[in-house]
């Protein structure tokens, strides 16, 4: 590898480490996801990955302490991974167009996990034609305890058909091809979450399944 190459390798990592600080304290600092809950990563174009560290606030990322790990989610440097590393390599093995994921704990999106009767294989109803484009369907993967590595089959089983999932009880976990779309996509999650709440029992007037799906495209 020539030197320009391995300065674009650098560069590249350099750029993603500074984005992750950024769009984490963003969301943060918006109240989308509290403590030292959330965690965001990226696919570097070598195939590494960079991710926030265990234990970490989205708030307060140090982009010099990201976690890096390679393709097969083996620790390279930097601080230990997030315990929710498992979350984030099941949307890249499955998705070969993912090029990052962000899964918080944001409050309306964790509301709606917790709803009873809701329809298991797409949560949430095509409140708006953004919401449509930018998540489609929001498949609900059933609760599973902190640690239990049945969540990554769970997830895992899903992620092919579905860039977004929704852990009961927990939260959501979006895919994007770039970390810009995963968040876009993420706000657009919680703001419908948060207006199907704010509906509560009115009788609401969703998109038609045609028109969503003349969104969704073929
Ligand atoms: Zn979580």
């Amino acid at each position: 590898m020539g030197f320009a190459a391995v300065t674009g390798v650098i560069s590249e990592a350099t750029r993603t480490r500074d984005l992750i600080a950024q769009v984490g304290r963003s969301l943060f600092d918006r109240g989308l996801t509290p403590g030292s809950s959330g965690n965001i990563s990226v696919r570097l174009s070598d195939g590494s990955m960079l991710m926030t560290p265990t234990g970490a606030s989205l708030g307060r990322l140090d982009p010099a302490r990201l976690s890096h790990l390679d393709a097969r989610c083996n620790h390279l440097s930097g601080d230990k991974p997030t315990k929710e590393a498992f979350l984030h390599s099941c949307m890249y093995c499955r998705r070969k167009d993912a090029g990052a994921v962000v899964h918080l704990h944001s409050t309306h999106a964790v509301a709606v996990s917790m709803l009873a009767g809701v329809d298991a294989a797409d949560v949430l109803p095509p409140l708006t034609a953004y919401y449509v484009m930018r998540v489609g369907r929001l498949p609900l993967i059933p609760y599973h305890a902190p640690g239990d590595r049945d969540l990554a089959l769970a997830v895992d089983a899903q992620a092919e058909r579905n860039h977004a999932v929704l852990l009961a009880n927990h939260g959501p976990v979006v895919a994007g091809a770039s970390l810009l779309d995963a968040q876009y996509a993420m706000e657009e999650l919680e703001e419908t979450a948060r207006l199907f709440l704010l509906l509560g029992d009115r009788l609401i007037r969703p998109l038609t399944p045609d028109q969503a799906d003349a969104l969704r495209g073929p």
